[in-house]
């Protein structure tokens, strides 16, 4: 077909495009705000319900080199060949989710899907977890930290203690932490942005929504309202990110690595503290 000399010229205003830089700018003012304060944000990178490799985990593991990341295993799903395909990514460290990612709460009552609740009395949830300590700890070694990240972000506050008892360092959920260290020996580090809109089907948030769920924990850091200390978490379901949320991914590790008040830290690192 014949090309008009104006059709590389005359484009109509492509609107998504505006909003998604204002998003960034958003982002990176928040930042700004960081760096006046004399101040360096901290990020993580956390992925759940692992559980065999391919293509979508190898784009994760490509994304987070200069990040870390903290891969989030369902031990009774998991296959063999996962050990291998993380054995050379020396970034990559691997925690507990869970034991099945099985709802054990009774459904219709609103409580929403528990797999480390008290709905089947604590000994249950603790023998689960044992068996899948015990299988991690076998495959994944020096790659396996002790940091159970429970299954829809839930766990019954009356299992800290059992867990730390157990020899577990961390726990991982969803939000501002209350606490740091709810037993001793055990530190919370909960993420705070899922890029993810899970209903009706999984896909990508939009950037505005998902850089608003990073400022408003920012901000909250900044302002003393939550935990200053704990590194604002990024969660990502590797198998449900659709191409924008890939995008999404490579520009916010560009955005962090470059900017000087913004920095990743590695899971061992933070769990370690
Ligand atoms: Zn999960």
């Amino acid at each position: 077909m014949f090309k008009s000399p104006t059709d590389d010229i005359i484009k109509p205003m492509d609107t998504r495009f505006t909003g998604d830089e204002s998003n960034w700018a958003r982002l990176e003012a928040e930042l700004d705000a960081w760096l006046s304060g004399g101040r360096i944000a901290s990020f993580w990178w956390r992925d759940d319900d692992a559980v065999a490799p391919g293509p979508k985990l190898d784009q994760l593991i490509e994304t987070t080199k200069s990040t870390g990341l903290l891969l989030a295993v369902i031990p009774k799903r998991l296959q063999s060949t996962l050990v291998s395909s993380l054995s050379q990514a020396a970034h990559v460290h691997v925690a507990q989710h869970g034991y099945a990612h099985i709802n054990h709460a009774p459904r219709g009552q609103g409580l929403g899907a528990w797999e480390l609740g008290l709905h089947r009395g604590i000994d249950a949830v603790i023998a689960d977890l044992d068996v899948g300590h015990t299988c991690l700890e076998k495959h994944f070694q020096s790659q396996f930290l002790p940091v159970v990240v429970p299954p829809w972000n839930r766990i019954a506050p009356e299992l800290m203690q059992a867990i730390a008892a157990r020899g577990y360092i961390g726990v991982s959920a969803f939000g501002p932490r209350s606490t740091v260290s709810p037993a001793p020996g055990l530190m919370i580090t909960n993420a705070h942005c899922d890029p993810i809109k899970w209903k009706p089907k999984p896909h990508f948030r939009g950037s505005g929504k998902v850089i608003a769920q990073l400022v408003e924990h920012l901000e909250a850091r900044r302002n003393g309202t939550v935990d200053a200390d704990e590194a604002t978490g990024f969660l990502t379901h590797h198998i449900d990110l659709d191409a924008a949320a890939w995008e999404f991914c490579a520009r916010l590790v560009t955005l962090i690595n470059h900017h000087d008040a913004a920095q990743w830290r590695s899971p061992e690192d933070l769990f370690a503290a």
